[in-house]
């Protein structure tokens, strides 16, 4: 498995703004990188508190790389998959339509009710107690044949795929723009590391848009 995180911050190091909206941080240029980006990828994963911030459908846009994909044998569009400890997710949400497959992990805490209300729309993936445990939910999406994965955040699954040894590769791209506050998302919340810190190496810095695009793998 490979497991590449690609988020966009502000320069402060920010997601979003504390009001948890989403925020225009790069351009059109990187929104077609982080398109083909998703057509390369098996599926595309974020946490329940960015389907319940943003809505987001984490389609691929340009039908091109969706044609591509299908001449490659794969399905138009990649998997989506949902990190969703109490089955939040809305039945309504974007990333539950027709458009792709979509799993959902889940923990044995999740409420039976909305369980079987998420099971009309998406494959349910149970790992972990009260929360989704990351390591047992992603072997089990591996052997699903989801081997080239995605993650677009938010901060709190981005820091639990770091303590959890998960990710290969980091992609940021650095806007210019200050969005500052203490409860804003950063890149990495969580608890934080106090010791053992996971390191990088840079492979990359690219000028896109109007800030700079980082490229990092995760040394082991
Ligand atoms: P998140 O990381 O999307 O989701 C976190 C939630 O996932 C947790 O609260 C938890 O809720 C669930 N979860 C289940 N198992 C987990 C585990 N093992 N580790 C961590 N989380 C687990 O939410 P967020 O940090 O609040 O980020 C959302 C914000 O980020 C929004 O403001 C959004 O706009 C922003 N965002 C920005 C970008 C960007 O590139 N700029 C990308 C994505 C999101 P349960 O306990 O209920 O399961």
């Amino acid at each position: 498995m490979h497991v590449v995180v690609n988020a966009a911050m502000s320069a402060d190091g920010k997601l979003s703004s504390r009001r948890r909206e989403q925020l225009a941080i790069s351009g059109e240029e990187d929104f077609a990188r982080v398109d083909r980006l998703r057509a390369d990828s098996d599926a595309v994963v974020v946490g329940v508190g960015t389907v319940l911030a943003d809505d987001p459908s984490l389609t691929v846009k340009d039908e091109t790389l969706c044609e591509r994909r299908l001449e490659r044998g794969e399905s138009a569009q990649p998997a989506r998959v949902v990190v969703d400890s109490r089955a939040r997710t809305p039945a309504d949400a974007a990333v539950l339509d027709a458009r792709a497959a979509t799993y959902v992990c889940l923990s044995e805490a999740a409420p039976i009710d909305s369980r079987m209300d998420l099971a009309d729309h998406a494959e349910l993936v149970t790992a972990g107690e009260n929360r989704v445990d990351l390591l047992r939910a992603f072997a089990t999406l591996q052997e699903q044949g989801l081997d080239r994965l995605m993650v677009e955040g938010g901060g709190e699954l981005i820091f639990s795929l770091f303590e959890a040894g998960l990710v290969d590769e980091l992609s940021v791209y650095v806007g210019g723009k200050i969005i500052g506050g203490r409860d804003a998302p950063t890149l990495a919340d969580g608890d934080g590391f106090v010791d053992e810190f996971p390191l990088l190496s840079l492979e990359s810095v690219k000028r896109i848009d109007d800030g700079a695009l980082l490229r990092w793998t995760v040394d082991s």
